[in-house]
């Protein structure tokens, strides 16, 4: 199958959240499965050509946009250790800048940038005469080539076996647009946008739904979240959308790349280990306790420690983490090392709690790709106690190094964490329901109840660790849905 893959992120190159770990992974996955996988994305000033040998090719294609033609220069690189091209398209006014999507309210231009991403992967792949079979997008930011592909190109005879599946990765999100600047750049009549159309929510321009609405097919990244945005108000006032294409909506739980997600094979922990040799897990964290600043003296009191690496917004709980922490760092029951970065609000909170319990709350701030790894191989617990989550990935990541999860029952948490059950000595993780400061007290004190005390500690690990959340599994799911979507193809 040819897979066009579309996306703003993709990891290694440029990467704020899971989106970027899933669109470096699923081509892995799919060119081992002996599919043929393109992916396009954005030249953004951040990415390091050099380092990633990014060369310009002499492609520069013509995009047409609104009512005029822009045109797109070609990068080319690969996916690291695969042969896998990645495309990126370079254009000084939109990407040439520090930055994805511009800091909190996103660049001005966002609306023009995503959709001339959005037009241009079409005849990228045009001029590199690739047929896609599916073009995958993702999220708000290419969720327009849904609508593009029915509208454009569909009696195109270059793209007569093109499918759209469009895979949502935050509901939270949903590129809401000018609606005249966005029909036009869109290259859409005016008069396609009235209230109840396809385009519109709440009198603007809504990506998310045209995606939703244009797609052959729709994915999320779990079973509860897909259920949850139908259903619940997760669904972010699209719910009606998602229920008019419920048969469409299907739910496919992320999955995590062992080579780079392995505590055996991880090249930025101290020490690797596994199931087998967990004992190991002592070295990793007193690593991390030193590399975040934790004097030997400290040290030698043995606290559990609990992790998280995460953005700081709202979705990731971290209100009703700082309703409940300060009992418990002031009167010594453990050790919290964050590495985190989003809004200042969050930041300047949890950096205050380092400043008054130097010893017990320790904060990263800003991108570290070898901090996150180190925080799950050496943290005890890593906690997510999130208000919704459509998937997570640090939770499976954390699982896989057998630090005990502690979540919301929310979302992908909810299908990927199993409470412990001390009788039958059966679950991965603790578990817990209301967004509350006071049931994350209670789940922590329940944690902290399990640290060390056998048989349970060891049941817990060794269940984590044997849980299997290979991306290859989620891999094939998508390939499954593609095959659905061309059948479905309108
Ligand atoms: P989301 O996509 O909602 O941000 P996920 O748990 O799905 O949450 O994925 C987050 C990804 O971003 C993980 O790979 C995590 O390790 C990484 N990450 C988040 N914040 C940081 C940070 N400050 N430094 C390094 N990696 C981070």
């Amino acid at each position: 199958m040819n897979i066009l893959l579309a996306t703003a992120e993709v990891t290694p190159f440029a990467k704020v959240g899971g989106l970027a770990d899933m669109a470096g992974a699923l081509p892995k996955a799919w060119a081992q499965g002996g599919h043929n996988v393109i992916v396009i994305l954005p030249l953004y000033g951040t990415i390091d050509t050099e380092k990633f040998g990014i060369v310009k090719t002499d492609m520069l294609v013509d995009v047409p946009f609104g009512t005029w033609t822009e045109y797109a220069e070609v990068w080319q690189g690969t996916l690291p250790d695969t042969s896998i091209p990645v495309y990126f398209l370079r254009s000084s006014d939109y990407y040439d800048r520090p930055g994805i999507y511009g800091y909190h309210e996103g660049f001005e231009d966002n609306d023009r940038r995503f959709i001339f991403l959005s037009r241009a992967i079409f005849e990228v792949a045009r001029a590199l005469d690739f047929r896609p079979d599916v073009v995958h997008a993702h999220d708000y930011h290419t969720a327009p080539c849904m609508p593009m592909l029915k509208v454009h190109y569909h009696s195109d005879e270059f793209f007569r076996h093109t499918a759209g599946v469009f895979t949502i990765h935050n509901m939270a999100y949903q590129g809401m647009y000018d609606p005249q600047r966005a029909m036009e750049f869109c290259g859409f009549p005016a008069s396609e946008f009235y209230t109840g159309s396809w385009y519109e929510q709440d009198g603007i321009f809504n990506s998310m739904k045209a995606g939703i609405l244009f797609a052959d097919k729709i994915t999320t990244v779990s079973p509860t979240y897909a259920q949850e945005i139908r259903w619940t108000p997760e669904g972010m006032g699209l719910q009606g959308a998602l229920q008019s294409r419920g048969a469409d909506l299907i739910g496919i739980l992320n999955g995590i790349d062992a080579a780079t997600w392995s505590p055996m094979h991880d090249k930025h922990i101290a020490v690797p280990y596994d199931a087998d040799s967990l004992k190991k897990k002592d070295i990793n964290k007193k690593a991390l306790l030193k590399e975040v600043g934790i004097s030997a003296a400290e040290m030698k009191r043995d606290l559990p420690v609990v992790g998280m690496v995460t953005r700081l917004t709202e979705q990731k709980g971290v209100s009703i983490l700082a309703a409940c922490i300060e009992s418990f760092v002031a009167n010594d029951r453990f050790r919290l090392v964050i590495l985190g970065s989003g809004e200042a609000k969050y930041e300047d909170l949890l950096k205050n709690l380092a400043y008054r319990y130097p010893n017990h709350v320790r904060v990263g701030t800003g991108y570290n790709e070898p901090l996150s790894h180190m925080i799950q191989a050496g943290a005890d617990f890593y906690l997510m106690p999130s208000k919704f989550e459509p998937c997570g990935l640090t939770q499976m990541f954390a699982l896989a190094y057998g630090t005990i999860p502690i979540v919301r029952s929310v979302g992908g948490l909810a299908d990927t964490v199993q409470d412990y059950d001390p009788i039958t000595f059966a679950g991965t993780g603790i578990r817990f329901h209301r967004y509350t400061g006071e049931a994350l007290q209670h789940a922590l004190e329940t944690a902290l109840r399990l640290y060390k005390r056998e048989p349970h500690w060891s049941h817990m690990r060794r269940n984590a660790m044997a849980q299997d959340h290979s991306i290859v599994t989620t891999a094939q799911r998508y390939v499954e849905v593609f095959g659905w979507a061309q059948e479905a193809r309108r």
